[in-house]
């Protein structure tokens, strides 16, 4: 899908598990040479190789790869890309292990089927931070925004000339469990990315696209959602006795009318959030809430039971 004149989309299909199917977007800028915005997960570099051959250019044209964040599915083809396009890898410091050592993100992050998702790690050339601008060609500026909550170091990135932003999985979305690993973080990067001026495009890896308008009340909308959400964990985690993560999970998505959270097909193939918690505590899984300034407790909300889990 073409978005502007040198804007592409892909969108990348793949399985979870048998039953669980997903997509994740990758956003391509066609120029002299071709730059990207994540990969998508193992074996995607075909589709972009058939998606490029379509619009009369090579994969082997790509320059730079600009990765949001270390999880599988925006990952997963970087080193086939990278030894088919000799390209820069751009990438956070926070996750530089992840990215490198994928043996060491399985066994702290281990999800389903992780090694068909993301089989090989990728050497990252440039490590980038927030306000770093980066001049990939003529016309091809993106200057790099902090976007850290979902992830450690997730990054959003703008494209100047154009105001498009591409935010990765920094935005949660509405009705769904939003994955991240500091409420904080992810409250803070929201209200950052609404203070961005000369954003034209909200370009996310998994929702619609956004102007600038619907952009920002997008943004409003998550922020107050994550708000919601986190206030509901405390509030019911206080008032229960026995600190049952299952039944905490379960007390949120009735309080919030979530009922269609409740049960999710990865659960299938998981222990129950009761045995897991021990263990996801120690593997930093995903949400946590703040229940007092000192106590952070992990309310798996999101593993293994989100619809999106663990991206
Ligand atoms: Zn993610």
């Amino acid at each position: 899908m073409q978005i502007n004149e040198k804007l592409h989309r892909i969108k990348i299909n793949f399985s979870v598990t048998k039953e669980v199917e997903r997509f994740v977007y990758i956003y391509l800028i066609v120029s002299n040479y071709i730059h990207l915005i994540d990969t998508g997960v193992a074996g995607a570099e075909k589709t972009i190789q058939e998606y490029l051959k379509s619009i009369g250019r090579n994969i082997s044209e790509v320059k730079s790869v600009l990765l949001t964040h270390s999880h599988p599915d925006h990952i997963g083809s970087a080193y086939k890309i990278k030894e088919l396009s000799n390209c820069n890898v751009y990438a956070c410091e926070a996750e530089k292990e992840w990215f490198e050592n994928i043996d060491k993100q399985f066994a702290e992050r281990p999800i389903p089927n992780f090694y068909t998702l993301l089989n090989k790690s990728v050497v990252i050339d440039k490590v980038i931070k927030d306000s770093n601008v980066l001049k990939l060609e003529d016309g091809i500026t993106i200057k790099v925004f902090d976007s850290k909550g979902h992830s450690a170091g997730s990054l959003s990135f703008l494209w100047i000339e154009q105001g498009e932003l591409f935010t990765g999985d920094a935005i949660p979305v509405i009705g769904d469990i939003p994955i991240y690993i500091s409420v904080n973080d992810s409250i803070e990067t929201l209200k950052r990315l609404l203070c961005h001026n000369g954003v034209k495009r909200y370009l996310s890896s998994w929702d619609d696209i956004y102007d600038e308008k619907s952009g920002k009340e997008n943004i409003k909308k998550s922020l107050d959602y994550l708000v919601q959400i986190n206030t509901m964990v405390k509030k019911i985690y206080k008032g229960s006795n026995n600190k049952n993560m299952d039944e905490i999970y379960i007390q949120v998505c009735y309080a919030l009318d979530l009922n269609h959270l409740i049960h999710n097909q990865l659960c299938d193939i998981l222990p129950p959030l009761s045995t897991t918690f021990g263990i996801s505590q120690m593997l930093m899984l995903e949400v946590r809430a703040s229940c007092s300034s000192n106590l952070t407790v992990t309310v798996s909300t999101s593993y293994p039971r989100a619809p999106h889990g663990f991206f």
